[in-house]
């Protein structure tokens, strides 16, 4: 009778658990055999193509993952929003003298239309106040370098931009610290703040031309055009919902937008790919759980992570119980619990359980910023990542030209597509997981306590007192 007693109580327990492994079995299993993410992302390279927040091809762009999500039972609907956009230009940035050369370049995002003129050019090192102290920049064009200083934070891009026009420097040079005719596309800020001068990304190779030449003291002149400009751009964040049963929910995410000059098809095409795959299992196999679960394609994480901020914004008084950020993930070979203590053990769990995925990461707890988890983080709301391995040349191109499908690994998508659908469905059904949603005061020191806050107050993102 004991023992009978005891069976009738473990019994539940044992099936749950056992129908959660057959269950994930046909996640894992659709995830490689239903794969759908690879084709659904080569249509977004090759039919819409870089993806920058209010351009013609986001649009589109979303029209291809809406359609696409609707094949597969999904009900996709935009949450639409206004923010501070930013319009790229036919720039021109070009050399007049020793002797006439259009450089490679790219303006920064928030550079904002300026009558040409010509400069000089003078070398402002890595454009820290006292490099400009001693460069003489008034009134020229202020060459800086990229390469980091051992030691020392490297200072932002936005940083360098005031230092420059505080020193009277009429526009900054950034040289690439990649070889090869490459670019690194990046913000002027973060803000929506037109920029207080232009600024352009040039390449490596046409940097060190510029520096050979200002060392033999040859006279450089350069004429530059600006007509990229700042404006205000309405997008909007793509949304898909399963109901839950209880009034919490998992939000999963990745931002939808991309850099315009490439293809965006690892940043952040991959995240975009995995999350469509998520969908699409959970669709499929786990459509009813404990808590709602939210599939958002943010909008605009490149520009100032717009799409996750005004997510937030919108649904924060909503109790959201996790956040799952997937930026640039290949291989899923572990988690980042990001410093919420109790998902730790958790995820741990997890990891022990994937016996056929290479989880050599493991478990890190190392809170990070600058993606769409950071609006949720500085909200109060847990926020994790799986942590993803790509291969050396998926990343070399990041933020430039390169960056397409041609790049793109079909059984990553896979792998994390299925680690992820089974992340998602867990987090959704586990009752044991607390709610637990840090106050302003709370998260202003865990933010100090983690080395974060410094950084944060730098790009003009830090929101507490
Ligand atoms: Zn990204």
């Amino acid at each position: 009778m004991k023992h009978l007693a005891l069976l009738l109580v473990l019994v539940p327990v044992i099936l749950t658990a056992q129908s959660h492994d057959a269950l994930h079995q046909r996640m894992i299993g659709s995830a490689f055999l239903g794969n759908a993410s690879y084709d659904m992302l080569m249509r977004l390279s090759d039919e819409a193509g870089g993806r920058w927040i209010g351009s013609p091809q986001n649009e589109q762009g979303l029209e291809i993952l809406a359609e696409e999500l609707r094949a597969h039972g999904l009900e996709p609907r935009l949450e639409r929003f206004t923010v501070p956009g930013w319009v790229r230009g036919d720039d021109e940035v070009r050399m007049i003298a020793p002797s006439d050369r259009v450089f490679r370049a790219a303006a920064l995002g928030y550079v904002h239309r300026t009558p040409a003129f010509e400069a000089g050019v003078a070398w402002a090192n890595r454009g820290y106040v006292e490099d400009f102290d001693t460069a003489g920049v008034a009134g020229k064009i202020a060459l800086v370098t990229q390469d980091r200083l051992q030691g020392r934070e490297s200072i932002l891009r936005s940083e360098v931009i005031i230092n420059a026009a505080d020193a009277g420097a009429r526009a900054v040079l950034f040289i690439n610290s990649k070889k090869g005719g490459m670019l690194l596309c990046g913000m002027g800020n973060f803000q929506g703040d037109p920029a207080a001068v232009p600024a352009f990304s040039i390449t490596w190779e046409e940097g060190q031309r510029l520096v050979r030449l200002l060392d033999r003291s040859v006279p450089v002149r350069m004429r530059i055009t600006t007509e990229s400009y700042c404006t205000e751009v309405e997008s909007a964040n793509l949304v898909c919902t399963l109901p839950g049963r209880s009034d919490e929910k998992i939000v999963v995410g990745a931002h939808f937008d991309s850099w315009d000059i490439g293809q965006g098809s690892i940043d952040n095409g991959l995240g975009t790919a995995i999350l469509f795959d998520v969908a699409r299992i959970l669709r499929a196999l786990a459509p009813e759980n404990e808590r709602s679960i939210e599939l958002v394609w943010f909008n605009g994480e490149e520009m100032g992570l717009w799409g996750a901020r005004k997510y937030v914004e919108k649904h924060r008084g909503e109790k959201i119980h996790t956040a799952i950020n997937m930026d640039m993930t290949g291989s899923i070979r572990g988690f980042n619990a990001m410093g919420i203590e109790h998902l730790r053990p958790f995820l741990q769990g997890l990891a022990d359980g994937m016996t056929g995925f290479d989880m050599s990461r493991g478990v890190m707890n190392h809170p990070w910023t600058n993606s769409d988890h950071q609006p949720f983080m500085l909200a109060g709301i847990p926020a994790i990542t799986p942590l993803g391995h790509l291969d050396k040349h998926m990343v070399h191109t990041y933020h430039d030209f390169g960056d397409t499908f041609d790049l793109v690994n079909r059984k990553y998508l896979s792998e994390s597509a299925g680690v992820v659908s089974i992340l998602t469905h867990l987090l959704a059904n586990d009752t044991t997981l607390p709610y637990i949603r840090r106050s302003d005061e709370e998260t202003a020191s865990w933010l100090t306590e983690h080395g974060l806050a410094e950084r944060l107050k730098r790009q003009g993102e830090w929101i507490f007192e």
